[in-house]
């Protein structure tokens, strides 16, 4: 189950599919939040925090802490801008023995960040490698006509910040709200297509691009 706790994003990638910068976009509300919890609770023991870039809702540690104390494990992944967000979360992730995993997104379209965070993401193998020939083809890399490949955004069941449950993240098909959803027979359709991280570059080969 992936949350979208935000549309808002502190960076303005080409590439981003979902169309988020740093001057618009929606931060989920907290009674939303507290019905996704317990909606996913009947699915998953995993949850996805999403963005946008999470760490830009105003509750993100909250809501970090709140998940973990739900029971559940979080994922997710992050621009690595925010340097005090991600000092937090290396503790957090220390704590939580393996309950919080977070990852560093990485490639030649984000910002560079801080190096001392990337630095730490490096030595702690959560680094997760885009390449620039496998673009999703959707939001702004279609726009900017640099988008490679059609897939979905996001094969898992999506919860947007209004609360709305959509069986993916291509956001066509919605199976409901979090007061309650209906899953569809064909609701593997999407998972079906290529697997995320087959479009992910070795990581030897970003340092390559990287250093050119
Ligand atoms: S960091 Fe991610 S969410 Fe933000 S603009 Fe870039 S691709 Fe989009």
């Amino acid at each position: 189950m992936y949350l979208q706790l935000t549309t808002r994003c502190n960076m303005r990638c080409d590439h981003c599919g979902l169309n988020c910068s740093p001057d618009k976009g929606k931060h989920m509300d907290d009674w939303t939040f507290t019905k996704a919890l317990e909606l996913c609770s009947g699915y998953s023991e995993t949850i996805t925090f999403g963005g946008g870039e999470p760490t830009c809702h105003p509750r993100f540690k909250d809501y970090v802490q709140r998940a973990l104390d739900y029971g559940f494990n979080v994922w997710m992944a992050t621009n690595g801008k925010k340097k005090t967000s991600m000092w937090w979360l290396f503790d957090q992730i220390d704590l939580n023995e393996g309950k919080l995993s977070v990852d560093l997104s990485l490639d030649s379209f984000h910002e560079r960040i801080d190096p001392d965070v990337r630095a730490e993401f490096v030595r702690r193998k959560r680094c997760r490698y885009g390449s620039d020939a496998n673009v999703l083809n959707v939001g702004r890399a279609k726009k900017n006509g640099i988008g490679t490949m059609d897939d979905c955004i996001c094969e898992t069941t999506f919860i947007d910040p209004d609360g709305k449950v959509w069986q993916c993240g291509c956001q066509k098909v919605q199976i409901g709200t979090v007061w309650g959803v209906e899953f569809l027979d064909d609701y593997a359709s999407c998972s079906e297509k290529a697997d995320y991280n087959q479009r992910l570059l070795p990581a030897s080969d970003y340092e390559l691009q990287a250093s050119l």
